[in-house]
């Protein structure tokens, strides 16, 4: 590309903006959105549509669905995807590709059949697999798999046909078949862990390779040569008979020009999308190294990639040709445009905290704690970069300076009001100023230095700190709006979801919450019971800080297993890992019942039976108060708004009510963009989608 078109590059990343080609097609530069799910998937189509769309105008090279899944026999239910059973499912994706082309990106399709790990609940047809057994999900759904016969086979490459043509008719560029994350059947040949069949698709690798072999003949041979066919493959399977590295380089190596690009992922989805607690940038390096010196085609490889120090790299030494991204894509649609203007301070970048992911799996529609705008970009029309002038009053107070109060201050500041940010303590962020000092969330810090450096340079943004506002001050202040964001602290009285009430305590027994420990009081010996009635990250990272500082630690939980909503997050199975291997006595199905002056009554949460746990103190992870008592001065004062020129006092963030980072980040962008908005009163705050009614024709025979 001439200078003159990008003339705040810096050269040294020139590389990441020359095009690549994919068979038949060429990406305009080298990132490359690697499929991603996002929670709203078939059911909220033009949801998903405008947030592929930003991903254009953000500048990325190539843009990918979420899976879609190609047949009625093969489906994930509760999990929301896309869906291209029948002509009918063209037009959402058509829009869908439209909307990548836009500026000029390549539209990919991900194409999947997911076979053993499809349990079809919703379609309820028998699950077809290369190999009978339990449908493998997360939900260990009581339903098996029938193996496919070579009568199956012959209708499954039928059915993927059916699914090149839809999606060439719909105007994508590219086309991914999925055998990554044990998710795809592509994987489930290949890997004889899945695979073990006696006929010619299964035993030696040549065999196992049959199938994919035969499907990206029959997608060149359907789409006329017209489409890119990447294949998206795990790193490594682990186990015994897993697909592991040095059987996917042979697998590459015996065909090195099969598909136009290899799209190469961890392992498991747990593996390739870790938290950034436990994996670093890049962490994929050392089993894609190599790779490309086997193969003709381009490869693309993820790492959630920020740096483009790092991407250069990658791509310098010829480990990549492609940068992959889905999370740091989700944090900053605009991250290439980013670099491509050298507006590196302006990069949103990923925590690598997986609040995206829980939406999936919780069914919900995803959010993103740094990228407020995710997945309501048509809902509500928020832009991750734009925001719309401010309306008719000027002047706002943000109290609090964490995550609400800084997205508020933030966006309330690029619509251009005047706001004054006042915040109690001496450093900005909040509870994620306390948060990243704890071992393993040091990325938490992302999200207020993301906004304290963008409002920084705002004229329109004044910021004080060591200021701990009362009523009167916030009366004085004479501002028209007030966001009260005044967070929350960790309950001392174990109250939470089991003890509805607290439970009696000793007075002798030293009780110390989350906050205690972020302040660095606390012990720093002997034996300390953690009770997590919270089931998120904090109690288990409490329990490795204790350690450290050579605690013995017993991690009682009314759980069956350590913080289980980390499910969610792809974390739990490393959480419970890491505590046994860090030599914390878990406690399952327990809650203490009393606290004694040395140690605790256990209660088993399905027997009642009692148990005594000595120790010589107690940290609380159980529920947290939202600390409103401003807010609340504030309306009790309400008569006298009107003399202080007081438009409206709002309640925001943790204050409201607590909730993780994400939903904070949230509440601040929404108070932000509805600020002077016309009141909606009982009508839905966003847009939404319902199904269009069929028609009504039976499927039987008429008479
Ligand atoms: P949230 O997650 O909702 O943003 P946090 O607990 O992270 O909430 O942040 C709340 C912030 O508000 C903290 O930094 C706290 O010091 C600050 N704060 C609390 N009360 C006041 C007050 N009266 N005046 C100014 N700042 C306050
Ligand atoms: Fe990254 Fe967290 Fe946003 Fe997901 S939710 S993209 S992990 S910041």
């Amino acid at each position: 590309m001439p200078k003159d078109m990008a003339p705040a590059r810096d050269p040294r990343h020139d590389i990441l903006f020359e095009p690549v080609r994919i068979g038949p097609k060429t990406a305009k530069n080298r990132f490359y959105q690697v499929p991603h799910c996002n929670g709203g998937g078939y059911r909220d189509p033009s949801a998903v549509v405008e947030m592929r769309r930003t991903k254009a105008e953000g500048g990325w090279g190539v843009i990918f669905t979420e899976q879609t899944e190609i047949h009625q026999t093969s489906e994930i239910t509760p999990f929301i995807e896309q869906r291209i059973w029948e002509d009918k499912d063209i037009p959402a994706l058509a829009r869908m590709a439209e909307a990548m082309k836009s500026h000029g990106a390549l539209a990919g399709i991900q194409l999947a059949y997911s076979g053993i790990n499809g349990p079809n609940l919703y379609t309820r047809e028998v699950p077809l697999a290369v190999s009978p057994g339990p449908i493998l999900t997360f939900t260990s759904d009581p339903v098996q798999a029938r193996a496919l016969d070579r009568d199956d086979i012959r209708d499954l490459r039928r059915w993927f046909r059916a699914a090149f043509r839809r999606s060439q008719q719909a105007g994508f560029d590219l086309i991914c078949l999925y055998g990554a994350h044990g998710f795809g059947i592509f994987q489930h040949f290949l890997s004889r862990a899945t695979n073990q069949r006696s006929d010619e698709y299964g035993g030696s690798l040549e065999n196992r390779a049959r199938f994919v072999r035969e499907i990206v003949e029959e997608a060149r041979e359907e789409t006329k040569g017209e489409l890119g066919i990447t294949l998206r493959l795990s790193l490594h399977e682990g186990g015994a008979l897993g697909f592991s590295n040095a059987e996917v380089r042979d697998f590459i190596e015996m065909h090195r020009d099969l598909p136009d690009l290899w799209d190469l992922a961890q392992g498991t989805w747990e593996a390739c999308s870790g938290t950034s607690r436990f994996k670093e940038e890049g962490a994929q390096e050392e089993l894609v190294r190599g790779i490309k010196a086997l193969t003709d085609k381009p490869v693309v490889g993820v790492g959630r990639f920020t740096s483009a120090d790092a991407m250069v790299r990658q791509v310098r030494q010829g480990i990549l040709d492609f940068i992959g991204a889905a999370r740091p894509s989700i944090a900053d649609p605009f991250l290439p445009k980013k670099i491509e203007e050298g507006r590196f301070d302006d990069i949103r970048e990923c925590i690598g905290c997986n609040i995206c992911v829980s939406g999936d799996m919780t069914g919900a529609i995803s959010r993103c704690t740094q990228n407020s705008a995710f997945m309501e970009e048509w809902r509500k029309g928020w832009h991750p970069e734009r925001m719309r002038p401010k309306g008719a009053s000027d002047s706002v107070l943000v109290v609090g300076a964490g995550p609400a109060g800084l997205e508020a201050a933030h966006i309330l500041g690029k619509r251009g009001y005047h706001v004054t940010l006042a915040e109690a303590g001496t450093v900005l962020g909040g509870r994620v100023a306390r948060e990243r000092k704890l071992p393993g969330l040091a990325a938490w810090g992302r999200v207020a230095d993301y906004r304290t450096g963008q409002i920084a340079p705002m004229p329109n943004v004044e910021t004080y700190l060591d200021s701990r506002l009362g009523a009167d001050d916030v009366l004085a202040m004479g501002a028209q709006h007030v966001a009260i964001a005044t967070g929350a602290h960790w309950r001392r009285d174990a109250v939470a979801r089991l003890h509805l009430a607290p439970i009696p305590t000793d007075p002798a027994m030293p009780v110390f919450t989350p906050d205690d420990l972020m302040a660095g009081e606390g012990p720093t010996g002997g034996r300390v019971m953690i009770y997590d009635d919270d089931h998120f990250y904090m109690g288990s990272v409490l329990a490795e800080l204790l350690v450290a500082r050579g605690c013995t630690v017993d991690f009682v939980t009314p759980a069956v297993k350590a913080a289980e909503w980390t499910h969610n997050t792809l974390e739990q199975a490393i959480i419970q890992r890491r505590l046994m291997e860090l030599g914390v006595t878990i406690h399952a199905s327990k809650a203490p019942e009393a606290v004694h002056d040395r140690g605790v009554t256990l209660g088993c949460t399905w027997t009642g039976r009692t148990s005594d746990l000595p120790c010589d103190a107690v940290v609380m992870v159980t529920s947290r108060v939202a600390d409103d008592g401003l807010y609340q001065a504030m309306k009790a004062r309400q008569a006298e708004w009107q003399g202080a020129g007081i438009a409206s006092v709002r309640l925001i963030g943790d204050a409201a009510a607590p909730a993780p980072i994400a939903w904070a980040t949230y509440a601040g962008r929404r108070y932000a963009e509805e600020l002077d908005m016309p009141d909606r009163g009982d009508a839905v705050a966003f847009r939404r989608e319902i199904a269009g009614l069929d028609p009504g024709a039976s499927l039987l025979p008429a008479g």
